[in-house]
């Protein structure tokens, strides 16, 4: 019966993190990781989190089914933060609560796939692997657009612009909306007013995935180009994750919404969606926004929680200004935001820092910078020292 299937390759990343596992030296890095972890190396439940669950376990009532709509109060709440009082009341955005930011990406890429089969979806090049079979996998045609500059390593704005001047009326452009992976460099403001304007020309659609709200430069800066490009454009969908902000990761914790050109339109929307959810995951798990909920309806919870990301944020961007102001080929990390970064190595010099100096990173040199501390910074400047351009 399964004659006809091929063997998939292994995930790249979980291979190196094994490796990493087994390596015995004292002073080995890690920066392959794809999570936040703090100055100790740890990715605790966040404090707020926990007392939300503490209140969960000695009140929730029951555990009987919800819909697939999810726990709509979770979703009304994060619509607010994420989007903003006014975009939240809007009677053009319907949402519903996913597992996870791919979770959302996937019923997006459904809706989309229903709404028109033959748009063609744009992404970045380089984007999260985890776009590409997303996308295609719910039958969609992917192509790609300039980002990365590696000789600058800033965003090529005109190489994003001529590429998607390409695209056709009808198009969809996924957009990740702060925090870039892997790339971690950073669209300005009036960069996203181009793109929204591009989009209102040419009848193309945003896809913004909204992953990393709060890890960047605050809750409201990082949702700033979302809520540009939803306030210009009649249509427009953002998939959020609450998996990174919330320290959720395995609970699954996510959104979709979708902006139409009227009300009417949203109705037929938001019945699709819960049409493809059903056929997807039925509902989605009810615990991580259950979490959320508590946290956001609370506000010495919110309050707590708000500090606690603000604090994930400082050391994030205390190690960018610590390795950006220690080599100048450093420098691009103290402008960039979000976890992740790609250092100008080759994949031999990549392979020689994970065999001779026990510095693990993914195979195209994307780094999270949360496998270090302050402390540590020097060490990989060390194991760094022979490879990088002066
Ligand atoms: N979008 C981007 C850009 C991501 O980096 C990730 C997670 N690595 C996701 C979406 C999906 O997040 P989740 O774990 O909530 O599915």
């Amino acid at each position: 019966f399964w004659r006809n299937l091929e063997p998939q390759a292994p995930d790249a990343l979980l291979a190196i993190i094994r490796h990493y596992r087994e390596d015995s030296r004292p002073g080995k890095i890690d920066l392959g990781v794809g999570i936040y972890r703090d100055e100790q190396g740890r990715t605790p439940v966040m404090a707020a989190a926990k007392a939300a669950e503490g209140l969960l376990w000695q009140t929730q009532p029951t555990k009987a089914y919800l819909g697939a709509e999810g726990d709509v109060v979770y979703t009304a709440l994060l619509a607010q933060l994420a989007l903003g009082e006014s975009l939240a009341r809007s009677d053009r955005l319907v949402g519903v609560q996913t597992p996870g930011g791919t979770g959302a990406l996937r019923l997006g890429a459904e809706l989309l796939a229903r709404a028109s089969p033959g748009a063609t979806v744009w992404t970045s090049e380089p984007t999260w692997p985890n776009h590409g079979p997303i996308f295609t996998q719910a039958g969609l045609r992917m192509r790609t657009h300039r980002y990365y500059r590696a000789g600058d390593r800033e965003v090529d704005v005109h190489g994003m612009l001529a590429d998607l001047a390409h695209a056709r009326p009808g198009d969809v452009i996924l957009l990740q909306a702060s925090c870039h992976n892997p790339t971690g460099a950073t669209l300005g403001p009036a960069d996203w007013r181009q793109i929204a304007g591009l989009c209102e020309r040419k009848g193309l659609t945003p896809f913004l995935d909204l992953a990393y709200q709060g890890l960047g430069d605050g809750l409201e800066e990082d949702a700033a180009a979302t809520r540009l490009l939803l306030n210009e454009l009649p249509d427009a969908l953002v998939a959020y994750s609450c998996d990174k902000n919330f320290g959720l990761y395995r609970d699954r914790v996510g959104a979709l919404w979708v902006q139409s050109e009227s009300s009417e339109r949203s109705d037929a929307v938001y019945s699709n969606m819960l049409a493809l959810a059903r056929s997807l995951w039925s509902m989605p798990p009810d615990h991580g926004a259950a979490v959320v909920r508590t946290v956001l309806e609370a506000d010495d919870l919110r309050a707590k929680w708000s500090a606690e990301l603000d604090t994930m944020r400082g050391r994030i961007n205390a190690l960018r200004e610590a390795l950006g102001a220690s080599h100048p080929a450093l420098a691009p990390l103290a402008r960039q935001r979000g976890m992740f970064a790609l250092l100008p190595l080759a994949p031999a010099q990549i392979a020689a820092l994970r065999a001779e100096r026990g510095v693990y990173m993914a195979g195209n040199g994307r780094i999270n910078l949360c496998g270090l501390t302050l402390a540590t910074v020097p060490d990989l400047l060390d194991a760094l020292r022979h490879y990088l351009p002066e």
